[in-house]
């Protein structure tokens, strides 16, 4: 990391004028997008929570980081003391020695420096450790809401990029601001004891830095956010087409010559800009280059003159002049460290926000446990009304002064029951609200009125892990990892031994399959599983089920037309899955609707009939009408025994 190290690479220059001052530095740090503002003591004292279980660490940092800047001041006495003492008065020995310490010198600084930069890096990936792993923590907590309004890529983002912004602007900070002010401290020690005159003289051009690097370093923040944007586009974009779903697509559309175009594009902006960064830090660079020869210049004009003057050893004048480099450089760096600090505190702003998110479900304080159910649910006047979109960063804002939309109902005034054991089936038109419905009973959102009872407590009452173990989901799109089959299955219970997996595959009809693979259970389905076929990927989830074996099932029937067999295989594996469950089913398959033991049929989020096939056949109502349309033709077609098994519900 640079932040301590980087300008020690113009310390080699003893005696000659070093013009990069650690310049390159400085302008390869990340800048701020925002304008700098207040840092509260409570933003500091957060962050130095992050700092604290390092602080041994820190204290033999600071040690290196001292010893360092004592030890840079001394080539340049050695330097002069050659020219002075050594050379004019013949003494080969000293001379010897002299040169020697420059060589015992440099070695000390190397390794001090190897040291240093160790101890740092590993203080900044702790703490990237340490937040990578809160952050996650705290983020697998969120509730569905949260990842539902917010992109991918930024969640992503914050864990990655801005965690491992962490490490340059936070150790990197601290380490150049002490590096600096202890470098600074000794080169003016020793500049001053040897020639206060010259040393006043060196410092009347410091001022001449500063304002070309106020001037360069605000065009280069806006360029720096520019970039920032534009590579976020281009990340965006890269993700999206190049996903196996946006791959299909452009295939699809034939999209793939203006894709190529539109990438182009946005890479081509992504170029410019990183060149225009570059050129204007160079333009900095060669005016403060510059600059930074008017000082030794003067140095030497006068210093030569008080050399002629015999009031000054020409060694001691070699000497100042490469004091001078020392004293240059730390003085630029210290001019950035408020943006730098800045920066920092930036970086960990951005990675509390989402730390500071209260996931809105979550346990109780003391939750009761639930080690077993019986699987008796009771929905009692039920509503839920998704949340209106907070405002985060890297989700889709709204107008500040846009007026709050109304808080819509998705479903209201919900009560019914399931016994132990019973089916339950959920039909209704699309948009209904039949997934808003089942996603409250693992609490992936918490009812806004009414309860849910589980064997009489309260949903919420309960230990949210508990109450999560005992419910199953299968739902129409089946999510796999990208891994083996197996790790697939046993990431639904990950003791389970070989038998039992094996056993739930068969169950689910999917074991032939898996076992006819070259590879069997280690095949690797392939991001999204996409390289299992639909029903195939089907009948691995009612594995991964079984395998949990949950005493509440919810299923959202897949609503894919697929073939006689595969269809049989499924259904066959389902029927199975559902025995002996408590179920909550969103149905589109005639014989789950026939097999249930109530249907509930939904409307604009409000139930509108409820009761068992014939019952809700004869009420002649929304379900009837349904019904009608679905199956009115199969059976028509195929007579009241053709209710076979390929016949589904409206599709949504
Ligand atoms: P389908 O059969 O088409 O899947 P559904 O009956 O399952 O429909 P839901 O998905 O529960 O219907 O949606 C009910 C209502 O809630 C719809 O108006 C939908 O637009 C809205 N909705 C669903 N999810 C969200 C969300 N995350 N945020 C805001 N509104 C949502």
């Amino acid at each position: 990391m640079e932040g301590g190290g980087g300008w020690r690479g113009a310390m080699g220059t003893v005696g000659g004028i070093t013009r990069t001052y650690g310049l390159q530095h400085h302008f390869a740090r990340p800048d701020l997008e925002n304008p700098p503002q207040d840092i509260s003591r409570a933003l500091l004292l957060r962050i130095g929570r992050y700092m604290w279980p390092y602080g041994l660490k820190w204290l033999a940092i600071l040690a290196c980081v001292l010893t360092s800047a004592g030890l840079a001041v001394l080539p340049p006495l050695c330097v002069g003391m050659i020219i002075d003492q050594a050379i004019p008065q013949g003494r080969t020995t000293l001379l010897a020695l002299l040169a020697g310490a420059m060589v015992a010198l440099a070695l000390a600084a190397g390794l001090i420096g190897v040291l240093q930069q160790t101890l740092t890096v590993r203080v900044g990936q702790g703490i990237m450790f340490d937040l990578r792993n809160e952050l996650f923590l705290h983020l697998q907590r969120m509730s569905l809401h949260f990842f539902t309004r917010t992109r991918s890529g930024d969640i992503v983002s914050r864990i990655n990029n801005d965690v491992n912004a962490v490490q340059g602007a936070a150790t990197g900070t601290l380490v150049s601001i002490a590096s600096n002010i202890a470098t600074l401290a000794a080169t003016s020690v020793a500049m001053f004891s040897m020639n206060w005159r010259l040393t006043l003289l060196a410092l009347a051009v410091v001022p001449a830095f500063y304002m070309p690097s106020k001037v360069v370093g605000g065009i280069r923040r806006r360029l720096s956010a520019q970039t920032q944007e534009s590579q976020a586009h281009l990340l965006t974009f890269l993700n999206e087409r190049l996903h196996v779903a946006g791959a299909l697509l452009t295939h699809i559309f034939g999209q793939g010559k203006n894709d190529a175009q539109a990438f182009s594009a946005l890479n081509a902006k992504v170029r410019d800009l990183n060149i225009k960064q570059s050129v204007v830090g160079r333009w900095l660079f060669m005016i403060l280059s510059v600059f930074s020869a008017i000082g030794p210049a003067a140095i030497f004009w006068y210093g030569g003159y008080q050399v002629l003057q015999q009031r000054l050893l020409l060694g001691q004048l070699v000497a100042f002049a490469a004091l001078l480099t020392l004293l240059y450089r730390p003085m630029v760096q210290l001019a950035s460290v408020y943006v730098d600090v800045q920066a920092a505190v930036a970086v960990f702003e951005r990675i509390f926000e989402y730390l500071d998110l209260r996931p809105d479900v979550h346990d109780k304080p003391q939750p009761l446990p639930l080690p077993q159910t019986r699987g008796h649910l009771v929905l009692d006047h039920v509503g839920f009304a998704y949340p209106l979109p907070p405002r985060l960063p890297g989700q889709d804002q709204t107008d500040p002064v846009e007026p709050e939309p109304e808080e819509r109902f998705a479903i209201r005034q919900i009560s019914f029951q399931i016994l132990p054991g019973q089916r339950v089936a959920l039909v209704g038109p699309s948009g209904a609200g039949k997934s808003t419905l089942t996603y409250l009973v693992p609490r992936f959102y918490d009812p806004k009125e009414g309860v849910i009872t589980l064997d009489g407590c309260d949903l919420r009452d309960l230990a949210l892990e508990e109450l999560r173990r005992h419910i199953g989901m299968v739902t129409q799109e089946t999510f796999l990892f990208h891994a083996s089959i197996r790790e697939n299955l046993l990431y639904a219970r990950p003791d389970a031994g070989e038998s039992l997996m094996i056993d739930a595959c068969r169950a689910a009809n999917i074991h032939d399959f898996i076992a006819s693979l070259p590879e069997g259970y280690d095949t690797l389905v392939g991001e999204r599983g996409f390289r299992l076929s639909g029903g195939e990927k089907q009948r691995v989830s009612i594995a991964r089920a079984l395998l949990k074996d949950p005493a509440i099932l919810i299923l959202d029937e897949a609503t894919s037309h697929l073939d006689a067999t595969s269809e049989y295989l499924i259904q066959n594996a389902l029927e199975k899955l559902l025995r002996g469950r408590t179920s909550l089913i969103i149905a589109h398959r005639l014989s789950t609707i026939l097999s249930a033991d109530m249907i509930v049929v939904l409307q604009a989020g409000q139930v509108v009939e409820k009761g068992r096939h014939e019952e809700l056949l004869a009420l002649h109502g929304l379900y009837a009408t349904l019904f009608a349309q679905q199956f009115g033709k199969v059976l028509n077609l195929s007579g009241e025994n053709g209710l076979h098994k390929q016949g589904v519900w409206p599709n949504p």
